[in-house]
């Protein structure tokens, strides 16, 4: 029964030298497809702003939203950790004192108990302060909708006005031989 002319043969042996030609050829694809797909998503996942005075981990690029202000002083646009058109914006405190704010969704920092509804930077919203939660630096500010109850973490409606000049890019952070990973989340 088994009638395996030559030529069968010959035809079977090239047909299975193609198909293993093809399956090492998209094993081989399929590696690089994902050690290049691990690579991107590492390097989105890492980008962080860090707390100048002590290195935590404060937000994520990711976290980055444009809340624009009618009371900002100057508003500009630039490319920070990778993403281009961040909005900052320039204010001015009652004390004369300016500050550039970048405005992040989410940002691992503790926020006063009190919130305060005067001299607002963002009209409707009150304001917290908010500290690095490792070496209580002064960060920035939390914003709220006025009236909003406390304890929703997660409330999509607050948001967090961070003074660039307070926080390092972790780029340049690991550039510097000397810092310390005292950050490690
Ligand atoms: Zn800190």
């Amino acid at each position: 029964m088994a009638a395996c002319t030559s030529g069968v043969c010959v035809e079977v042996l090239r047909l299975t030298t193609a198909v293993v030609s093809c399956g090492f050829l998209l094993i081989v694809t399929l590696q690089v497809v994902q050690i290049s797909g691990s690579d991107s998503d590492s390097d989105e996942w890492e980008a962080f702003f860090l707390c100048r005075q002590c290195g935590h981990e404060v937000a994520k690029a990711t976290d980055f939203i444009r809340q624009t202000s009618t009371l900002s002083l100057h508003q500009r646009n630039d490319t920070i950790l990778g993403v281009d058109n961040v909005l900052l914006q320039r204010f001015k405190n009652p004390q004369g004192r300016e500050f550039e704010l970048i405005t992040t969704r989410h940002a691992d920092v503790n926020k006063a108990e009190q919130a305060f509804t005067e001299h607002s930077w963002f009209p409707a919203y009150s304001w917290r302060i908010a500290t690095c939660p490792h070496c209580k630096a002064h960060l920035g500010w939390s914003f709220e909708p006025q009236g909003h109850k406390d304890g929703i973490e997660d409330d999509e409606e607050i948001f967090y006005g961070l003074i660039l000049a307070h926080l390092i890019h972790q780029e340049y952070a690991d550039s510097l031989l000397m810092m310390p990973k005292m950050y490690g989340r």
